[in-house]
């Protein structure tokens, strides 16, 4: 990637900046964390927002719908949306980072026509049930099962923490099609299958977590039949569209998230100035340690989005590094944050302590550390596999 910015990438940032500038101050006030059908309503009228003005799926190639941006401009946009604050993904997260990217690479002309539209229009939120209580870290151990029936699947079975599952319309669903035995390694014999939330025998259990929200949900699923042109790729190799999600997951989803950390970081120092702790030398260190790691996680972005532009639009095993990092220098900053609040760390209305208590779950959700390390570990630096 060149890294000095063309006339055309100068005119697209300012063109959006003149954007964001009208529009954002039209948006209503944010809702309540705890309410997600607010929520839902919030980000996927931003959203249209987006679509109308041409920005929505900037990257995505221009048969899924997309813009066909380059991966300059998509940074520029990553950039300039979070320069003015305006809103992130939300509960269209599943949708437009993951589900969407994985039927825009792998699904039929008809699958990209049926739902990547609603999805950058805002009009459908996706969730993702990949995870069961016995199979998280080791996902291939997968048990739900879906038998053929005619035209239809039948499903049976139960996911655990799919997040805004109550909010969404569709799932990404990981099913067994093929029962694992001596002539069947368990990666075999899955199958990725599109499940609309309102089908009969779908029933959302909402969980809620120490943050006091429910953010994530069990479902359950009995003889649950789903059309077999719901299926992504070829009956039992969900396993490869599987990494094809996970790399999008992992590669490119949480990119927004690192300028996010450079403006809280900023309002850290301003902080700590107002209120005396920026006289500890101990922390400006620290403070000093984590801008550092945001502007190697920023660097570690531009070339991971200019790799899976140039590879075709899918991430590469990059994304486990990035993940991996990430997660943890987000950990450090609201550690900081902390710090820097004092007492008013234990206010728990305060932004940075909610932010906090959810930076908890950034290593464990989408594959936690031990196991991007092993990623790491094996598809990086090519270290024989651990017993
Ligand atoms: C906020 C949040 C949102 C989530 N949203 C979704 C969602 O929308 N959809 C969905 O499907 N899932 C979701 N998840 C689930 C997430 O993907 C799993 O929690 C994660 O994959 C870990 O699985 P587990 O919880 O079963 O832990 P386990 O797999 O049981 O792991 C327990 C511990 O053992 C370690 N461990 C396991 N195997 C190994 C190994 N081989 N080597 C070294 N250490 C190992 C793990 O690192 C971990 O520390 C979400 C999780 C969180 C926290």
């Amino acid at each position: 990637m060149d890294l000095a910015f063309t006339q055309d990438e100068e005119d697209f940032r300012h063109g959006l900046r003149a954007w964001l500038a009208d529009v954002l101050p039209t948006l209503p006030d944010r809702p309540d964390p705890a309410d997600w059908p607010a929520r839902r309503a919030y980000d996927c009228g931003w959203q249209r927002m987006l679509y109308d003005a041409g920005y929505a799926g900037l990257h995505w190639p221009k048969d899924a719908g997309g813009r066909g941006a380059t991966p300059t401009q998509h940074l520029i946009f990553l950039e300039e949306t979070e320069r003015a604050g305006a809103p992130y993904v939300g509960a269209n997260f599943v949708g437009l980072l993951h589900a969407g990217p994985t039927i825009a690479a792998e699904g039929t002309p008809a699958q990209r026509a049926r739902w990547l539209p609603p999805i950058l229009r805002g009009d459908q939120v996706w969730c993702q049930g990949f995870s069961e209580p016995d199979a998280g870290s080791d996902l291939a151990s997968l048990r739900t099962r879906a038998e053929r029936d005619g035209d239809s699947y039948v499903v049976s079975g139960s996911k655990i923490w799919t997040s805004h599952a109550e909010v969404a319309d569709w799932c990404e669903l990981l099913v067994r099609t093929t029962p694992m035995g001596p002539g069947t390694p368990k990666h075999r014999g899955i199958t990725w299958l599109a499940l609309p939330m309102d089908a009969p025998g779908v029933t959302v259990r909402p969980l809620r977590t120490l943050a006091g929200t429910a953010e994530f949900a069990e479902v359950f699923l009995d003889e649950v039949r789903v059309p077999v042109d719901h299926r992504i790729g070829a009956e039992n190799d969900g396993w490869r569209v599987t990494m094809v999600t996970l790399s999008f997951e992992r590669g490119t989803a949480f990119v927004g998230e690192v300028i996010a950390c450079r403006r809280v970081l900023e309002a850290l120092a301003r902080t700590a100035k107002a209120n005396g702790r920026w006289d500890d030398p101990v922390l400006r260190r620290r403070l000093g340690r984590i801008a550092a790691a945001c502007a190697a996680l920023w660097r570690l972005t531009q070339w991971n989005v200019s790799e899976a532009q140039r590879t075709g639009g899918v991430p590469g095993v990059g994304g486990s590094v990035f993940k991996l990092r990430f997660s943890e220098v987000r950990q450090e900053l609201y550690e900081a944050a902390a710090e820097v609040l004092g007492p008013d760390a234990l206010d728990a209305g305060h932004e940075w302590v909610a932010d906090r208590l959810s930076s908890l779950s950034y290593t464990i959700a989408a594959g936690t550390s031990q196991i991007q390390r092993n990623i790491v570990a094996e598809r990086i630096l090519g270290l024989p596999k651990g017993r």
